[in-house]
């Protein structure tokens, strides 16, 4: 290992499916692992075997998978207290997961042990000793998680060090200090790694921890200042109460500002990409403010910032957003100028700077629609069509002819939509029907059924969020909605807007955007 490598350990599948919102199926923890491993991340952590059937599956799944870049890691605990570890059902279990590391947690804070394991301060250090001999006489790398390792040491730190000191003479390769309360600030973390290092190199040392002080990311580049070589965390940050550590953010930060070596430079540059696809996987939608990786991470909406970044990117951005497979926005309000509307036209092939009069048109229709309630900055797919039907370079993929949707509900039956649609491509004409559980559900099944056939990319795309949000009407006029759909097709996410009194006429014109973004996008890729 060279001075600068630092070993990533994902445990997305396993500490992070304790977040309140997060579940994986074990088809779906399959997938992520083997984007994990293509990613070259050193250590991935599949679940828990022990505990639930769904990771034992898991496991079992995994063990036909070929894993090139990373060491498939089971999690599990101590043996019991006063029980030979050979007859431990948890211990059993980690060895039959059959992977070639273990993640062994074990007590480190006195409090822990007396009064919620209810068991004494020697017999826990025999649980670990106990638990770790019999996974290393299985030929197993034995990780301890020294769990509440900086709050133990805290309290009682010739405890904690003893435990950290009887799992190495066990035989554990890596102890993990963990920050299991995500209590602790940086400061705390350099000072209590400082303290440790005199009693193990910091060369085998992890750290795990929790971003309840919104400090998981800021902890975990502090232990790594220390000397520690490995960061444990989980993608987008999922976990527990406030989460983990986000692994994007650690290792961005670790490789492009402190010139550590985490990833190879091809997984940075897909970043965006893994945030994103975990996401959706997660079916959570992408938080746009995440670091690095959010849409509106390199997001530009102020006249005066957009036109300076034209000049120097540098003037408001940290990095190059193609680092981290990112790309630069810039959106388009009521702020915006003639700037903006022909940057993002230029992001789509269009050179506007030359055509003064278009620029003035689209800006003009811009704010004539702000005004009605539209908002693009929020919705650069719908303004992505709009600029390219102003300036006629855009061919409408279908036409509507009609549109049916009805919602029932009896007695005994829960409620259900449906909804028929008729459409036509290039003269001909098709006729669907689909169900859905609310009249939008059930109109965009039957419009992306109906044109399917047509264009069968269609089905690599789906909704991942839906707003709504009443606008107040002014004088004279009846309140309007405005209906905001992020639509992903696995590679990019965009927003499409739509704005009626009525609230399936808002939500269609931005299902049709969406659609429309979608097709031109893969015109203009050559798709
Ligand atoms: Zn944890």
């Amino acid at each position: 290992m060279t001075k600068n490598q630092i070993l990533i350990y994902d445990t997305t599948l396993r500490d992070g499916t304790q977040g309140e919102q997060t579940n994986f199926s074990a088809e779906e923890k399959l997938r992520i692992a083997k984007r994990l491993d293509e990613a070259h991340f050193h250590y991935i952590e599949g679940g828990w075997p022990g505990s639930n059937p769904k990771d034992m599956r898991f496991f079992e799944m995994a063990k036909v998978v070929k894993f090139k870049n990373s060491r498939l890691t089971a999690f599990g605990s101590t043996r019991r207290p006063h029980t030979k570890p050979q007859a431990c059902p948890n211990l059993k279990a980690l060895v039959k997961a059959g992977t070639p590391a273990c993640a062994l947690v074990g007590k480190s804070w006195d409090l822990h042990v007396t009064e919620i394991l209810k068991t004494d301060l020697d017999e826990n250090l025999a649980m670990i000793t106990d638990s770790i001999e019999y996974l290393k006489s299985m030929g197993k790398e034995v990780l301890f998680d020294a769990e509440h390792f900086f709050d133990g040491y805290k309290n009682n730190p010739r405890y904690t060090t003893k435990v950290v000191k009887t799992a190495l003479a066990a035989g554990a390769d890596v102890i993990v200090l963990c920050d299991t309360n995500g209590g602790s600030m940086p400061h705390e973390i350099s000072a209590i790694v400082q303290k440790i290092a005199s009693s193990f190199p910091l060369n085998i040392a992890g750290i795990h921890t929790h971003n309840d002080c919104g400090m998981a990311v800021a902890n975990s580049i502090a232990a790594v200042q220390e000397g520690v070589k490995m960061v444990q965390g989980t993608i987008n940050g999922y976990g527990e109460r406030c989460g983990n550590a986000d692994l994007i953010s650690v290792v961005a930060n670790l490789q492009l500002k402190m010139g550590k070596q985490c990833l190879p430079l091809e997984s940075i540059r897909q970043l965006t990409n893994l945030s994103h696809y975990v996401s959706d996987v997660a079916n959570a939608p992408p938080l746009n403010a995440r670091p690095f990786v959010g849409r509106s991470a390199f997001a530009h909406k102020g006249g005066v910032h957009v036109s300076a970044v034209v000049k120097n990117s540098m003037a408001y951005e940290h990095i190059e957003p193609e680092l981290v497979g990112n790309h630069r926005r810039v959106l388009v309000s009521d702020l915006a100028g003639k700037s903006n509307v022909e940057y993002k036209a230029k992001e789509l092939g269009i050179n506007l700077a030359k055509n003064d009069a278009m620029s003035k048109k689209i800006v003009h229709e811009v704010k004539l629609m702000e005004d009605r309630g539209f908002q693009f900055d929020s919705a650069d797919g719908s303004l992505s069509v709009l600029i390219k039907k102003a300036i006629g370079e855009f061919v409408e993929p279908f036409t509507l002819e009609s549109f049916n949707v009805v919602t029932s509900r009896s007695e005994n039956t829960p409620c259900l939509s449906q909804a028929t649609i008729k459409i036509s491509v290039d003269g001909e004409e098709e006729l669907t029907a689909a169900e859905g559980n609310g009249p939008v559900n059930a109109l965009d099944h039957a419009l992306r059924k109906a044109l399917t056939k047509f264009y069968p990319q269609i089905g690599e795309m789906h909704l991942v969020d839906f707003k709504v949000r009443t606008l107040e009407g002014s004088e004279g006029t009846a309140a309007s909605v405005r209906v905001l759909l992020d639509s992903t097709d696995g590679e990019d996410v965009w927003s499409t807007i739509g704005v009626s009194e009525n609230i399936i006429e808002a939500s269609w014109q931005a299902l049709v955007d969406s659609i429309e973004y979608k097709l031109s996008k893969d015109k203009m890729n050559g798709k």
